[in-house]
């Protein structure tokens, strides 16, 4: 399989007025054509400024302070604002959680879909015909190009946020929380989209997301990630039979449950003030194993079997 994004030892900070807030640590990860890596972790982990980063966008007052990321072989983060407007969209996109930050209220479907093809070169007649294909192989009448968002459904607005976010072949699809402003139902319909649109065109996914079960029912790998550090990363299969580390267990058995009588354990504590990250592992201050060598030794993440990274000292 070939790869498509290559990530090595991305760091991402906010300077604030408060403080600097370390939101992503030394991350690395690599993505094949076709595979649908999801990033998992609770609330603040860095997953979004993960996706930003990602195509080179991380908001202010954030930046980029270290890193490289390969985009079909080239350093996205050594492109020129003019380069970097072209390759979006048509080489790396975006779906939000909320579609709001995409479609524009006041506009017609069918005129901002044009509009943003005719951005990346494309003439109007081959814009209104890749926007009526894809309004389609989202599941969408061509009806829909004559509505403004607000006539349509949450579930529909996310649709076509997906079919501008395919419509121009990109390498890589990076899905923030697609899903979680919508209802159940919706919810899976939209994730059904999504696998199906992976399967039928081999896009590569990067899925955004703080549930685990979605994540390992939907994902080929899993990224799980804890005050802006990877704690452990492995393929769906082996995670699913083998977690290691201490925090996807927890997150695992925060999990609510609908077969077995147990409640779910919650996670005890707060994440971590990314201002003043605890020294040692990140993780210490909420683990139940933790020993003297956590509170003082960040633990290296590790190979520990053939594709499975962990980030802890009693990994083996
Ligand atoms: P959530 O599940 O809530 O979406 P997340 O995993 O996506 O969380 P991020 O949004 O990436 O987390 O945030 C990581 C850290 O960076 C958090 O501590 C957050 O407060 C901080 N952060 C994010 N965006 C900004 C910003 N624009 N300005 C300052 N700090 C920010
Ligand atoms: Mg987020």
């Amino acid at each position: 399989l070939s790869t498509v994004l290559i990530v090595k030892d991305l760091w991402v900070k906010y300077f604030t007025s408060s403080g600097v807030i370390n939101a992503v640590s030394g991350v690395s990860f690599s993505l094949s054509r076709g595979e649908m890596l999801a990033v998992v972790g609770e609330s603040g982990s860095g997953k979004s400024t993960i996706g930003y980063a990602l195509l080179n966008m991380v908001p202010k007052p954030g930046r980029i302070v270290k890193g490289e990321i390969l985009l079909d072989g080239v350093n996205i983060l050594k492109l020129s604002e003019e380069e970097l407007r072209k390759i979006r969209g048509s080489k790396i996109s975006i779906v939000f959680q909320d579609p709001f930050t995409t479609l524009d209220p006041l506009r017609k479907i069918r005129d901002q879909f044009i509009e943003f093809l005719m951005e990346h070169g494309i003439d109007k007649n081959n814009a209104l015909k890749i926007a009526r294909e894809y309004i389609e192989a989202v599941g969408l009448t061509e009806r829909v190009l004559d509505s403004y968002p607000h006539q349509l459904s949450g579930g529909q607005k996310q649709r076509v946020s997906i079919a501008m976010a395919i419509s121009l072949n990109p390498s890589v699809v990076v899905a923030d929380e697609p899903t979680t402003a919508l209802d159940v139902v919706v919810q899976k319909q939209i994730m059904d989209l999504i696998s199906d649109i992976k399967r039928r065109y081999s896009s590569s996914f990067i899925l955004i997301t703080h549930d685990l079960a979605l994540a390992l029912e939907r994902a080929d790998s899993v990224m799980v990630m804890y005050g802006g550090y990877v704690m452990e990363m492995a393929s769906k299969n082996e995670l699913a039979k083998n977690m290691v580390h201490p925090y996807t267990k927890a997150l695992f058995e925060s999990l609510p449950r609908i077969k077995q009588r147990t409640l779910p354990k919650y996670l005890t504590g707060y994440p971590p003030d990314l201002r003043n990250p605890p020294p040692g592992c990140i993780f210490h201050p909420r683990c139940p194993f933790a020993s003297e060598k956590c509170r003082i030794m960040k633990p290296e993440l590790v190979e520990i079997s053939k594709g499975h990274f962990v980030a802890c000292h009693f990994a083996r």
